[in-house]
């Protein structure tokens, strides 16, 4: 049978995803690989059909023996022999299993990694006496600490290539960070892996964000206008997963809560609820969703803002996996931001912590765009990708843009002026020329002292903002920061990249002639979010940093 054969006949599609033809072909010559895709993109047909076609066993490792059974049941259901072997099942059950894995009547066998180098173990000297062609590692960055989902017993997993040298290992994994892919790699030993790389793009996803201002109505109308669809929405503690999904339940909604600290029980029921459709709407940590092939899921919401870009993208991914269109929506506020800084400061070492704040960073980078959404995760994720997506609140949102190369010109100026000394404050007060005394005395003499005194304190706060989002200013310094140029500020300070700024309220008047929009009118707008956005950024939460300290 050919994998296209195999492809109609096992799973009733017609055509590969992505690199799936590739990656099978690989594994089917034996080779190791390491598949990143999106999530939502197909990973598991790219070992599900290699097993199929290769006589003897394929042993698969999951980090969550709550899904394994899901899994396992769908295959059985499509025809192909799977099993999974967990500490829940009886010696009985058991002894019949290792009863069939002798007889080469199992295809698929699912275990978790300590299962299989767990103490005293038994287990890798009888799969040894198996014929296993293929070993695939499902979520494989759980093996990285750099990753977002490090689990301790993946390290275990290194000891797979000295015990079964011959065996092609296909690891696979949505993680698109470099580091955890090269911690992967390394750490799992790979014989010179083939390593795909599909585009991230999940084009049926629309990304929002939106200022949080009163969480639970924006959530609400947000709901109401998507009555019978099915969504999880992903709080940051426990306790809010609840309080949510109470408060939903009393507004009429089908809602359950899901997080780790729930009994197995209860999680298993909500879970199963959700997956059946009984229960619209999941309200999580992020404890929920790994491993999850729930297809229909029409929308994911962050309440809270998560901690990177990594987790992030996962989550949305779990939207729309059926290809049809579905929504991310995101509401942020900066006073979230202050608050996982927070954590990211006390949880683990120096290092550690500086990668999260890093992360952090980016992640409200992302938040407070005024380009593309979808560029800027592409990006993130190394792929290149045109600026506009015309499905992300930004492209959808028709802004008055206009040409700010001059004002970002007097920007960088001043800084280079001042030398890459100061802060943020102190630059717009050089630039607006203040009559601070001692600020005026030091630097009157100087020809670009006050040549923005036309802009507004504000609206110098939002254009720095822009150009530290856009990589030509950078905040940066010990305890206390400071801006400073960048590669690429040359390219403007020479007027080769030119710079567009949006249109608020007040650089309306200096712009345009238009009359601003009703404030009501905007808030009732998801479109014209963007704009309550930089008015909620006026408070001093101006934490753009790239390096380690955050304001
Ligand atoms: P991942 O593990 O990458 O997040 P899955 O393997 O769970 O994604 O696959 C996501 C969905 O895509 C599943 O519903 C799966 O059946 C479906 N799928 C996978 N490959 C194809 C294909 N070639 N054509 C159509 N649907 C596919
Ligand atoms: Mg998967
Ligand atoms: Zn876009």
């Amino acid at each position: 049978m050919t994998p296209q054969e195999a492809l109609q006949k096992y799973f009733g599609y017609s055509k590969f995803r992505h690199q799936q033809e590739a990656i099978i072909q690989h594994v089917l010559n034996k080779q190791d690989v390491m598949a990143l895709m999106p999530t939502g993109g197909g990973k598991s047909l790219c070992y599900q059909l290699p097993a199929v076609l290769l006589n003897g066993l394929t042993i698969v490792i999951s980090p969550l023996i709550a899904l394994m059974k899901d899994q396992v049941d769908s295959l059985n259901v499509s025809g192909i022999p799977a099993a999974f072997l967990n500490s829940a099942q009886t010696p009985e059950e058991q002894r019949h299993l290792v009863e069939k894995l002798k007889h080469n009547q199992v295809k698929l066998l699912y275990l978790a990694p300590e299962r299989l180098f767990g103490q005293e173990n038994k287990l890798v000297p009888f799969l040894k006496t198996l014929n296993v062609v293929q070993i695939a590692i499902d979520e494989a960055h759980c093996i990285s600490q750099w990753g977002h989902d490090f689990r301790p017993e993946y390290l275990m997993l290194a000891q797979l290539k000295n015990e079964f040298p011959n065996v092609p290992v296909i690891a696979l994994t949505a993680t698109a960070d470099k580091l955890t892919q090269k911690d992967i790699l390394e750490k799992l030993n790979l014989h010179r892996p083939a390593v795909f790389v599909s585009s991230f793009n999940r084009a049926n996803i629309t990304y929002r964000v939106i200022p949080k201002k009163s969480s639970f109505k924006q959530l609400i109308s947000f709901l109401k206008e998507r009555p019978d669809e099915s969504g999880i929405i992903y709080c940051l503690s426990r306790k809010s997963t609840e309080d949510l999904a109470a408060d939903l339940k009393d507004e009429g909604f089908a809602a359950e809560a899901y997080h780790a600290g729930l009994n197995n029980e209860v999680k298993a029921k909500n879970q199963e609820a959700f997956l059946r459709d009984d229960v619209k709407i999941i309200v999580a940590t992020i404890a929920f969703g790994m491993g999850i092939n729930k297809s229909n899921v029409r929308y994911v919401v962050h309440v809270d803002l998560p901690k990177n870009i990594e987790g992030y993208y996962q989550e949305t991914g779990r939207a729309g996996r059926d290809g049809l269109a579905s929504e991310a929506l995101l509401l942020y506020s900066p006073g979230d931001a202050g608050k996982l800084q927070h954590f990211a400061r006390i949880e683990g070492n120096e290092e550690q912590s500086r990668i999260m704040l890093n992360k952090l960073n980016d992640m409200v980078k992302y938040c407070q765009l005024q380009s593309c959404r979808r560029q800027y995760l592409m990006n993130y994720f190394d792929e290149a990708f045109p600026p506009n997506c015309g499905s992300c609140d930004v492209c959808l949102t028709e802004f008055k843009r206009f040409d700010g190369t001059l004002i970002a010109q007097k920007a960088l100026s001043a800084v280079s002026r001042l030398n890459e000394r100061f802060g943020v404050n102190y630059v717009i007060d050089f630039l607006r020329g203040s009559k601070n005394e001692k600020i005026r005395e030091e630097h009157k003499q100087l020809k670009t002292y006050g040549i923005g005194a036309d802009i507004s304190k504000v609206d110098w706060q939002r254009y720095i903002r822009e150009l530290v989002t856009l990589d030509y200013l950078l905040v940066t310094g010990d305890g206390y920061p400071v801006l400073k140029l960048t590669n690429q500020s040359s390219l403007v300070l020479k007027g080769i990249q030119k710079v567009e700024f949006i249109e608020t309220q007040t650089t309306e008047e200096h712009h345009t002639e238009a009359a601003p929009p009703h404030e009501a009118e905007l808030l009732s707008r998801l479109k014209n979010t963007r704009r309550d956005i930089a008015e909620l950024e006026n408070v001093p939460a101006y934490i753009i940093v790239s390096d380690a300290t955050l304001l």
